[in-house]
């Protein structure tokens, strides 16, 4: 057995970022900044009303209350035709630019038009500057505004947006094809023959690759024979950044995937019985000029989604040119017990996590446990790393992978 630590130290070595591509703002969401991304254009680039109200000179208004002449009206886009002189002012809508001769706005709240429209009276002192947006005030030209290395989020794609960038750099989301192989499978809607079960993996796979922010492609499935995996893994080759295969990687009579990778990949490619449990056996390789990473994942579908966690996932963000590849992991106070025996592994135990009152995080696992048990886990959102050892008693400190900081709502009963 090798520690998971190194497996996947072995698996990262061999992997480096994807090259970058141009990509609308609108297209980049999730995805990694390859160079730095500087202001093109102040925002806002021009003096222009933050209500909408009345421009005017803010000297006007000194004196106590004053009535002044309405010279006009202006929406956001346009461009005033006139000057704003003393003794007038002129209806300006949220954006518009500040026509020439005012300073301040007065908010539409704090007037009263007389029933023309001609005349407004202002009963207080209006400081210059005021209700007033200035160029810059958000993004001055040149301003960093995401570093290399950065994951661009909604916020970012609005900024870069504005800022009028046709393209940015970004390392693109890696595209991930998944197979499922075992002569038992059948896709979900397929009668069944005795004997046969319904492929869970392939979409688990799949759905995990989407919420992980990387681009899932469905390679289907594969016979327990060599050929079928090859042919396979040789179609996912051709559109794919990696592959994800599951079933066939331990020691039984059907299990090909590790001689297929290992055909595929020569020299480069290992079948490692990694320290944990589940997920222990595991194949890896990289294959062709592009290095395209192969992992051959346990079958048993916690042993999958366990594998895809610990060896897969942190191995796409590094594609995707991400800085941290490993999930955030946190203490959490132990509600149910994780009793274990050693065995030299280190246990990772589907745990729902959530703060309770005395403002802690508390977890909680279910009774069930096994690698083929994933309805038994499908409540969590975290994973406990339960280190070699015989575990751990209620109230005790366990830390914990977080999958996901929102509790599902529906709750594991220790009892069952
Ligand atoms: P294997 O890793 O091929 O030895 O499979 C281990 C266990 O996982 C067996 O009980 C398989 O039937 C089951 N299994 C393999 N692939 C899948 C899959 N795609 N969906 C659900 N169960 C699977
Ligand atoms: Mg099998």
């Amino acid at each position: 057995m090798i520690s998971l630590e190194d497996a996947q130290h072995y698996v990262r070595q061999w992997l480096a970022p994807l090259a970058p591509v141009e990509l609308a703002p609108a297209e980049s969401l999730g995805c990694v900044v390859a160079d730095d991304l500087v202001a093109l254009e102040a925002v806002p680039g021009f003096v222009n009303s933050a209500m909408d109200g009345y421009a005017l000179r803010s000297s006007d208004t000194r004196n106590g209350p004053v009535q002044l002449t309405v010279v006009g009206s202006i929406l956001a886009g346009e461009v005033a035709a006139t000057t704003v002189d003393a003794g007038e002012a002129m209806r300006i809508m949220t954006g518009a630019p500040l026509p020439d001769g005012a300073d301040c706005v007065c908010m539409i709240e704090e007037v009263e038009v007389d029933p023309g429209g001609t005349q407004v009276s202002i009963g207080r002192v209006v400081e210059p500057g005021e209700c007033i947006r200035r160029p810059g005030d958000d993004v001055q030209v040149g301003q960093l505004l995401a570093r290399r290395g950065v994951e661009l989020g909604p916020a970012q794609v609005g900024v870069l947006s504005g800022q009028g960038y046709a393209t940015v750099s970004v390392h693109p989301r890696p595209r991930v094809g998944v197979l499922s192989t075992g002569h038992e499978l059948a896709d979900a809607s397929a009668p069944m023959r005795p004997g046969q079960i319904r492929d869970s993996n392939r979409p688990m796979l799949l759905a995990l690759l989407r919420r992980s922010g990387f681009v899932p492609v469905d390679l289907g499935t594969a016979e327990d024979q060599p050929d079928a995996i090859t042919e396979r893994f040789g179609a996912g080759l051709e559109s794919c950044d990696a592959i994800i295969s599951t079933g066939g990687v331990s020691v039984g009579d059907a299990d090909h995937v590790k001689g297929v990778i290992g055909a595929l990949c020569g020299d480069r490619a290992r079948s490692m019985q990694v320290a944990i449990k589940p997920g222990k056996p595991f194949a890896f390789g990289v294959a062709g000029e592009a290095s395209t990473p192969l992992f051959g994942l346990a079958g048993n579908p916690v042993s999958t989604y366990v594998g895809f966690e610990m060896l897969v996932r942190p191995a796409l963000r590094l594609l995707a040119g991400q800085s941290t590849l490993d999930r955030l992991t946190v203490n959490m106070v132990l509600d149910t017990p994780l009793a274990r025996q050693p065995d030299g592994k280190l246990h990772l135990v589907f745990v729902v996590a959530r703060f309770l009152e005395d403002g802690r995080l508390h977890a909680q696992s279910s009774a069930r446990r096994g690698s083929h048990l994933l309805n038994a886990v499908a409540d969590a959102n975290a994973i406990a790393l339960v280190p070699e050892g015989t575990g751990y008693g209620v109230g005790e400190i366990v830390r914990a992978l977080v999958l996901d900081p929102e509790p599902s709502s529906a709750t594991l009963d220790a009892g069952t």
